[in-house]
């Protein structure tokens, strides 16, 4: 079913956004088929991505009378909102995403994660839409199922409209603060410049044809070097996971190319590049009600852009956010290991190690790299000494203590969503080593400044 017509691969789509301002609704939202009365409308699940065809988002956005013509296969959704997967679809640097949703709650404005996402987004340069969302939460807002936004607010009283101008202008503002311009979608005469934003609601569906349409459209007209396909496999580990009956597994969004069966591949390793063959190539199987565990659909081979799952022997120690090497027959095994051991050095080439300065640990390159972005951020100012992806191991900990006679306050690892073993934690409490942990980046720094205000006092 995907197509690749025109020469042009589907989009690569995020969610990004403050807690609870609607992100995995918006998701649900636009994955409902309900829309359609108990047509499917060929939307796939697949590993970390939801498959949206274009034929789909045709017909749901019907009404909005598009003349314009749709020439990608359709748009590929990933199914983890937040930060993490957006993160970690990374290149040497620059995203993998092509177009990303911010999700703002139009009754909460600007949330510090939105902030967040502000400078991830712009960090790798991805272009993204504002979906100002809950707009059912407008007090006295008629519910229009799905209907596109403008349509909706014909039908809203005064007071809604007076309610709605209120918030916006206010939504638009606190952008404007962050340095940048944004428009309400049918206003915006100069999209690029000015980013659009369109109205909202995850509930009951008014602006999703919108926001899907604009998606498409905006990604097929300004996008196609990036959207053309390509033979030469690009594919990003998003995942790590051990599943049963296959070990341990990568999960993969192919951007680019096709896979098969049998392939060699080699993936950046915490201890070094790995080469291993194919032994899988997984989709989720498509009968849901049918949800055995374990239950995956085998494919010989699969053409991008897609969300698999690989299973391959010796996989443990891979790295998300890290690219996955395909070894041609003619390619030079060395030359392929150092490609692919690249994006770790990358990481490592950007921080200025300074020799005084926290350790920073993280589950994910793509986690990693962002977390050392915001700490190099004026205002921030973190030194870093040095860095690591996965577990915080005991060798660590002793490294980190070194730090306590030149300057004690650094004597900490900052632990980005990882696990510390209990016995690991106990080594740091009796060097005097500090572990922060936590799972939203601002909220580690918050931690750390408070103890380094501590200690200054
Ligand atoms: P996330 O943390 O960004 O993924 O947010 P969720 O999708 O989990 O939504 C958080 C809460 O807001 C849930 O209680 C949702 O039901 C509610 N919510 C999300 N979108 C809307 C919306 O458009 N309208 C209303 N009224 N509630 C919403
Ligand atoms: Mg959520």
């Amino acid at each position: 079913s995907q197509d690749v017509s025109n020469g042009l691969r589907s989009p690569i789509c995020c969610i990004l956004g403050h807690v609870d301002s609607g992100k995995t609704k918006l998701l649900d939202c636009i994955r409902s088929t309900k829309v359609q009365e108990g047509e499917a409308g060929g939307i796939t699940q697949q590993i970390g991505a939801t498959f949206f065809p274009v034929q789909n988002i045709r017909k749901r956005t019907k009404e909005l009378k598009a003349d314009a013509k749709l020439n990608v296969p359709g748009l590929l959704v990933i199914d983890t909102p937040g930060h993490e997967s957006f993160a970690n679809l990374r290149s040497r640097g620059s995203g993998l995403c092509d177009i990303a949703i911010l999700v703002v709650d139009i009754m909460h404005g600007l949330e510090p994660l939105t902030i967040e996402s502000l400078s991830l987004l712009k960090m790798r340069g991805t272009e993204f839409i504002v979906a100002l969302n809950k707009v059912d939460r407008l007090y006295g807002w008629k519910i229009c199922p799905n209907a596109p936004i403008l349509k909706a607010m014909k039908q809203q009283s005064k007071d809604v409209h007076i309610e709605f101008g209120n918030r916006l202008n206010q939504v638009i503002a606190q952008f404007k603060e962050q340095g940048l311009n944004t428009e309400l979608y049918y206003k915006n005469k100069e999209m690029g410049e000015t980013f659009s934003i369109v109205p909202t609601s995850a509930i009951t569906g008014e602006g999703i044809p919108d926001l899907l349409l604009l998606l498409v459209q905006w990604a097929q007209k300004t996008m196609i070097e990036k959207l053309t396909y390509q033979n030469q496999v690009q594919g990003i580990i998003l995942e790590v996971k051990v599943v049963e009956g296959y070990g341990t597994t990568i999960d993969v969004v192919l951007v680019n190319g096709v896979l098969r069966e049998g392939d060699r591949i080699v993936v950046c390793g915490m201890k070094g590049p790995i080469l291993t063959n194919i032994r899988a190539i997984l989709t989720p199987h498509p009968m849901k009600e049918l949800r055995v565990k374990g239950v995956f659909v085998h494919h010989k081979e699969i053409k991008a852009a897609q969300g698999i799952k690989i299973a391959a022997q010796g996989l443990k120690h891979a790295i998300a956010g890290t690219e996955m090497h395909v070894l041609g027959p003619d390619d030079d095994l060395e030359y392929v290991k150092e490609a692919a051991m690249e994006d770790m050095r990358y990481v490592m080439n950007r921080i200025g190690t300074s020799s005084v300065g926290v350790h920073v640990q993280a589950s994910t390159l793509g986690s990693l790299e962002a977390l050392l972005e915001f700490l190099k951020t004026p205002g921030v100012n973190v030194p870093v000494s040095n860095i690591g992806v996965g577990p915080v191991h005991e060798r660590d900990v002793r490294k980190v203590s070194v730090m306590i006679e030149r300057k004690k306050e650094y004597a900490t690892v900052l632990a980005f969503d990882v696990v510390v073993k209990p016995k690991v934690q106990e080594l740091a409490q009796k060097l005097g080593v500090k572990i922060l942990r936590g799972d939203i980046i601002y909220h580690l720094v918050d931690q750390f400044k408070a103890i380094t205000g501590c200690l200054n006092e």
